[in-house]
């Protein structure tokens, strides 16, 4: 029975794994689910896992609250060092697909834990940033923010009311903010469409959001380089890196 149950389990996964265009004309709301792993092929590395930015850097001196409290000017000069390498790298063929993708079907939304900003340099809109942009501060007293998107190094430093300006970033010990969490949770559960390429589905409450949009009836695909605690939800999974999968998707 046990070995019967492992065979079937193996062959429908393997049935998961083929490879199948999607049809466009049958999908109207459509959510494209990002993550590091969109981003890894332009060039920017992944904040996790061997080689990733907090092999190099421990997160508490850089990316929480209390460091900027601490040392605000360490942790913008890190900041500015991720908008260097943001600005370095380039949208690959996958970043295009979404945006054309988006073009012809207005409802197409991209949802992203990726604060790098690379979906709009590909000409993409409607986009819902769950852990907020390197290309916007904020001021914590004045509760204004500031885009600031053209340098790696930041245009001021400061408010006018003289505060340190932060990062309107969601760091580690950071609540997400209710709005974008609240518009994401709508959009996810009205999609007939879920593709979510590139992410590990460790990062929550971003890791839930594969399960609404299956349980709320979408079709829903997963393209990553590896296979995911997450991967036997989804409905097709591609095990290919994110621009061929999606090349091969559309
Ligand atoms: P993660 O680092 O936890 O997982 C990345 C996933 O991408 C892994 O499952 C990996 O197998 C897969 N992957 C790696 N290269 C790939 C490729 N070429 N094609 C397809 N898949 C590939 O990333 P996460 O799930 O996005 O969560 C990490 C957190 O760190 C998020 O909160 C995110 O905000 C932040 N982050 C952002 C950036 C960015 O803005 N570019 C980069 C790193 C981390």
């Amino acid at each position: 029975m046990g070995l019967f149950f492992y065979i079937v389990s193996i062959s429908s996964f393997k049935k998961k794994m083929i490879k199948t265009k999607v049809d466009l004309k049958k999908f109207s709301k459509i959510v494209f689910f990002t993550g590091a792993g969109m981003s890894a092929e332009s060039g920017i590395p992944t904040y996790r896992g061997k080689g990733g930015v907090w092999d190099e850097y421990k997160w508490e001196d850089y990316a929480c609250q209390y460091a900027f409290k601490n040392n605000p000017e360490k942790v913008l000069d890190f900041h500015e060092k991720r908008r260097k390498e943001s600005l370095k790298s380039k949208p690959h063929i996958g970043h295009n697909i979404i945006t054309d993708i988006q073009k012809r079907k207005r409802e197409t939304w991209i949802i992203t834990q990726n604060i790098d900003g690379i979906h709009q340099r590909a000409g993409a809109n409607r986009i819902c940033e769950l852990h907020g942009s390197l290309w916007r501060l904020r001021c914590e007293s004045e509760q204004k923010l500031f885009f600031d998107n053209k340098d790696a190094v930041y245009q001021a430093r400061k408010c006018s009311c003289g505060l340190w300006l932060r990062p309107d970033i969601i760091w580690f010990q950071d609540e997400l903010n209710k709005k974008v969490v609240s518009s994401a949770v709508d959009i996810i559960s009205q999609c007939e469409l879920f593709i979510s390429v590139g992410t590990s589905g460790k990062v929550w409450p971003a890791a839930g959001y594969p399960k609404l949009a299956k349980s709320n009836g979408a079709y829903c695909i997963e393209i990553n380089t590896e296979e995911t605690s997450i991967s036997h939800i989804y409905d097709q999974f591609i095990k290919k890196r994110a621009s061929q999968g999606l090349v091969d998707l559309f």
